[in-house]
């Protein structure tokens, strides 16, 4: 016969297995989702809810050594459930000088940049992926995506802080029309990690902008949308969409998908790696009732893909999600074949299609992450044909100015000789196909 206390025990247990229902409350006549008319700069998950400690029972997240130790050493009375929340992790992000100097060595330079740091694309930084970075190397490739260096303060030939023209294809505030059948929907400046090379880092983190992320400007993108029937395709993105709580996000995507012509949606997010514990299973079974509905996930370098991060995936996997990866090339973080191999290998054991590899947009202050491009060339080369097709992402440059992205290819038509068409394979032989037909 069990004590009181083992069932207690047990019951804590299953608490653990146990989700609390969506957060989003339906209107009884509309069936339309309930929404309450606020800022995304107030509900970007600062002021969300409550914590919900639960102790004892197995974790219902997979917490791995690594960052148990950080949480430990950094956040001693934090149990390792609030470090489960992903809002528990939003609310401590790591934002200063003070906070970030007791966890690394800063190099002069690094302490410089932050202290001079104001205005868009703060300082930020979840103590989940803090918990990656290495203390002691500032050249370390995680390191350096997020935290940052002066560099960031010299603008070069060509740079510009939206390069690739989003504000002059804006038909209303936070929707971009660039190609006739899908847009782009941007539903916050806010994201949980600030990597320091965002395209957006214009608007990321800005006060003002944040005005313009609320309910009204919502609603004009969606009418803008139900009225252009051309548009098949919404991808929304940010900021991160999924530092939105369920009940906001829920409402988008009902919203969206009660338009005949949008046969697709897509949300892009870092989140699944720079805040796997978002990956709830809520959120995943509220997702699943909007299918079809795909996702582009950013990594960045193989060293992300922890075992959080693979549980998250595979959660996100599991609700029947394509999970396709976005990753910018950038100079000494993951320019080598080996490193982006190791990657694209990691990405297809964790489910994700390397779908994207971009060419670093030319931002301002972003010299000392570009790499010319004949790099992007030669990683592709030393990809294709070493490993299967699927784990082969495309390498795109989208064009300053707003000309959308451009595939890059490595020579593979060596020309004709006659008829026959010469190509060159992965090892660089020469083949002949004949280009004729009766
Ligand atoms: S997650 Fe995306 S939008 Fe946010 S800072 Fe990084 S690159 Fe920019």
């Amino acid at each position: 016969m069990k004590t009181p206390g083992a069932i207690a025990q047990q019951l804590r247990g299953l608490s653990e297995e146990l989700e609390p229902p969506s957060q989003c409350l339906f209107d009884p006549q509309s069936e339309e989702p309930l929404l309450r008319r606020t800022s995304t700069a107030e509900f970007s998950g600062l002021e969300l809810g409550q914590i919900r400690v639960i102790r004892g029972g197995k974790p219902r997240f997979i917490h791995s050594q690594r960052a148990a130790d950080f949480r430990k050493r950094y956040f001693p009375q934090t149990t390792q459930s609030e470090w489960n929340d992903w809002r528990w992790q939003i609310r401590h992000r790591i934002q200063d000088l003070k906070t970030l100097s007791a966890m690394l060595a800063l190099s002069p330079d690094e302490r410089e940049a932050i202290a001079r740091h104001h205005g868009t694309l703060p300082v930020s930084i979840t103590p989940y992926y803090a918990s990656l970075l290495d203390p002691s190397d500032p050249t370390q490739p995680l390191r350096r995506s997020v935290v940052p260096v002066t560099g960031e303060y010299l603008t070069s030939p060509g740079e510009s802080p939206d390069p690739l023209g989003e504000e002059h294809t804006s038909p209303v505030p936070g929707l971009v029309h660039r190609y006739p059948d899908r847009v782009l929907f941007l539903v916050t400046d806010f994201c949980s990690v600030c990597c320091r090379y965002c395209t957006r880092s214009r608007m990321i983190g800005d006060d003002e902008t944040a005005r313009g992320f609320n309910t009204r400007h919502w609603e004009q993108a969606i009418d803008y949308i139900q009225k252009t029937p051309t548009i098949r395709d919404v991808l929304i993105s940010g900021g991160d969409p999924l530092t939105l709580p369920d009940e906001k996000l829920e409402w988008l995507l009902w919203k969206l998908r009660r338009i005949e012509h949008v046969e697709m949606i897509r949300i892009g997010t870092k989140a699944p790696v720079v805040l796997p514990q978002r990956i709830t299973p809520a959120l995943t079974r509220m997702l699943k009732k909007y299918h079809p509905l795909w996702m582009s996930i950013h990594f960045t370098h193989p060293d992300e893909l922890t075992p959080e991060v693979q549980q998250a995936c595979g959660r996100l996997a599991d609700a029947g999600i394509p999970l396709g990866s976005q990753t910018v090339l950038l100079k000494g973080i993951n320019d080598q074949v080996e490193t982006m191999t190791r990657l694209v290998h990691g990405l297809v054991k964790t489910r994700v299609r390397p779908y994207y590899l971009y060419q670093c947009d030319p931002i301002s202050g972003s010299a000392h992450f570009r790499t010319p491009v004949s790099k992007g060339l030669e990683i592709i080369q030393g990809l294709r044909g070493h490993t299967t097709g699927y784990a082969v992402p495309n390498y795109v440059i989208d064009a300053p100015g707003g000309g959308g992205k451009i595939p890059l290819l490595p020579e593979y038509v060596a020309g004709y000789d006659g008829k026959d068409l010469l190509l060159k394979n992965y090892e660089g032989k020469t083949y002949r196909y004949p280009d004729y037909c009766e």
